[in-house]
């Protein structure tokens, strides 16, 4: 049963004391079924962290990730997690570290069908790899090739391939098209939005690029040293970004606000996560700071249809 309204899965990760540094914290959001939220923030910000948490190639040390209500802390180990992982794939931003250069397509697009024992008779395989090369806009005779006679935005279809041979329901795509042409980056989103359509299926995208985000996105969550410090509806974050680290983040890139406002850069560097600042962490760059920023860290409070943690929204001064 399909239930748009439904929270899908949810992380949550508590602070905790701690002998080491949390890459992420309290981050709390939902992900709709047939919908795309994307992550976002500088990098070293977490977000790859959080993404890796979902498909279980990191273990939180609190909180819970809940896939269809199940939890799945500890549940995608071992034979019992293999109907689950089946259910769920990633996409890396580098194609051409994540092939295996000695292996032909055919064995790299087949390697889940026999790992999850979908299919096993050789006839079926190579029919199934050929459908879904041709799914991403390959060739079936792409089949016998190997990686390095591809381009990258060819490479990149083929792990799309790969990645949808299990037929999951859940992607998750961690900044998928970074290391492609501005040209071929437009042509495998299209691709990426096409396959959900006609799939249905929910996807978890990381980037640092807005741009590239607002082509994509349905939700958005803005990340800043291992917090969320926005979620909204995409067109709330384009039109109405309410946390500064946003406001910042969108006048440093051209054509997404019409506002008339001159660009700006992004002023300063993200600070070292060994040693975060007090308080908001934003502070040391952000315009709006007052003495509270400094000494108290802002919660994630609903804000009409966003979420925010910024003193300056919740006390009114900005
Ligand atoms: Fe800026 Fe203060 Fe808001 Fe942090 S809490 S973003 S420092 S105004
Ligand atoms: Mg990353």
């Amino acid at each position: 049963v399909f239930d748009v309204s439904a929270p899908w899965l949810n992380r949550v990760i508590e602070r905790q004391p701690r002998q080491f540094v949390h890459a992420v914290d309290n981050v709390s959001f939902s992900i709709q079924r047939g919908k795309t939220f994307a992550l976002v923030g500088e990098s070293g910000c977490g977000k790859s962290t959080v993404a890796r948490l979902l498909v279980g190639l990191h273990e939180a040390t609190r909180g819970q990730v809940l896939f269809d209500q199940v939890e799945l802390t500890g549940a995608l180990k071992g034979p019992q997690g293999t109907a689950l992982r089946q259910r769920m794939q990633m996409i890396f931003q580098d194609p051409y570290a994540s092939l295996n250069p000695r292996w032909r397509v055919s064995d790299i697009v087949a390697e889940p069908l026999r790992e999850h024992r979908i299919l096993t008779d050789d006839t079926e395989v190579n029919d199934r790899v050929a459908q879904l090369l041709q799914g991403v806009g390959l060739s079936a005779s792409d089949a016998a090739r190997f990686p390095h006679q591809f381009s990258g935005g060819q490479r990149q279809r083929i792990s799309i391939a790969r990645a949808l041979a299990s037929q999951p329901e859940f992607l998750v795509c961690d900044e998928p098209t970074s290391a492609l042409d501005v040209s071929v980056q437009a042509q495998v989103l299209n691709l990426m939005k096409d396959l959900q359509q006609e799939r249905g299926l929910t996807y978890l995208f990381i980037s640092h690029n807005l741009a590239v985000v607002q082509h994509v996105a349905d939700d958005v969550g803005v990340m800043y040293l291992g917090r969320l410090v926005e979620v909204a509806p995409k067109r709330t974050v384009f039109s109405a970004p309410r946390h500064p680290y946003t406001q910042m983040l969108l006048d440093a890139i051209p054509d997404v606000r019409m506002t008339g406002r001159q660009r700006s850069p992004v002023i300063g560097e993200v600070p070292n996560p060994m040693n975060p600042p007090t308080g908001c962490a934003f502070h040391p760059r952000c315009p709006h700071a007052r003495a509270v920023c400094k000494a108290e860290r802002p919660e994630l409070v609903v804000d009409g249809d966003s979420q925010v943690a910024c003193h300056a929204v919740q006390q009114g001064w900005l």
